[in-house]
């Protein structure tokens, strides 16, 4: 196959870009670093099957020869980023999506759009499955983010039912790994950092909200199975394992031997209470599952942060 993903210099998008390398097809990137950096597809610059375009999504793109799949990962996603983006991140969303939705249509690609659970908002429901329609602010903080991607899910059902363009729309969970930007603001990456310099580890609100992490390689495996199937509604894909951020925490200074203490800072507005995907239909119809359990994936990007 001959894939193009945009974003593909970020966190997910360069792991998507070695899976398919991995498996023979040929990868064409598209960023335009804003979030993603060179130093996450440095190993693959060379491989012969590969191609780099720095490229803004909101701009026409053009691609010479077959396309067989487009993979729309381009935005920022951590909400820190998308708070300090606001703008970019809902043209990545509408514009970008259109653009590569018209992209797909032209070349006759199976497209895969990067959701998230963010269109579930502050969830009234949990664990939140795909029927579930959301509690979003729009205007808030995380709307930018939230309603560029409900959008971009009307724009490729609508593509899909118009065009007969074959989507795929993963609600991608919490996920962690090698590649998060060390100050990316998200848990993870802020907790592991903090614990390995011994300092505070900041906890905001009491820490009692909830979030399920997902392994970057069990998501990747999810996506490529998504990619082969013929659903075109939503899919979430994530890890159901859930635990409140005050025991993330822990653990993680646990994992690291860590001196740091845990402080209590002010929650974000608007930040979820719970969140924890109900993965039967991917189960079902995708027979996938996760399989990495939480400490295995946190002392692997825990190694990653170290070195
Ligand atoms: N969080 C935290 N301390 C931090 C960063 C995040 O307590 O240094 C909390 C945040 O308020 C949220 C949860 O951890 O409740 C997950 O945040 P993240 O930014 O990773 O992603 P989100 O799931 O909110 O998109």
């Amino acid at each position: 196959m001959r894939i193009l993903i945009t974003g593909g210099a970020g966190f997910l998008g360069s792991h998507l870009a070695e899976h398919f390398l991995g498996q023979g097809h040929e990868v064409i990137v598209l960023d335009n670093f804003i979030t993603g950096t060179i130093e996450n597809i440095k190993g693959l610059l060379n491989h012969p099957d590969f191609t780099f375009k720095k490229q803004d999504v909101t701009d026409y793109i053009e691609v010479s020869g077959r396309l067989d799949a487009v993979f729309h990962f381009a935005s920022p996603a951590s909400p820190v980023d998308y708070a300090q983006y606001p703008i970019q991140t809902l043209k990545a969303g509408a514009l970008g999506t259109h653009k590569t939705l018209g992209l797909a249509k032209d070349k006759k690609a199976a497209y895969v759009l990067a959701s998230t659970s963010e269109v579930y908002g502050d969830p009234l429901v949990s664990p939140q499955p795909e029927s579930y329609w959301g509690n979003v602010n729009p205007i808030g903080p995380r709307g930018v983010y939230d309603e560029a991607k409900r959008f971009a899910e009307a724009m490729a059902m609508a593509y899909h039912r118009t065009h007969r363009v074959k989507v795929h729309i993963a609600r991608i969970f919490n996920t962690y790994g090698p590649r998060m930007r060390k100050n990316d603001g998200r848990a993870v990456p802020n907790f592991i950092t903090q614990a390995i310099a011994n300092k505070p580890i900041t906890v905001y609100g009491r820490g009692r909200q909830t979030r399920s992490l997902c392994f970057v390689t069990d998501l990747v495996r999810g996506l490529d199975k998504l990619l082969h199937s013929s659903i075109h509604t939503p899919v979430n894909i994530g890890n159901p394992d859930e635990h409140t951020i005050l025991e993330l925490a822990r653990l993680i200074k646990r994992l690291t031997g860590s001196k740091s203490r845990i402080v209590f800072n002010p929650l974000p507005v608007d930040d979820p209470k719970v969140r924890r995907p109900d993965i039967r239909l991917a189960v079902r119809q995708l027979r996938w599952k996760p399989a990495i359990p939480l400490e295995d994936g946190l002392k692997r990007t825990i190694e990653y942060f170290r070195n």
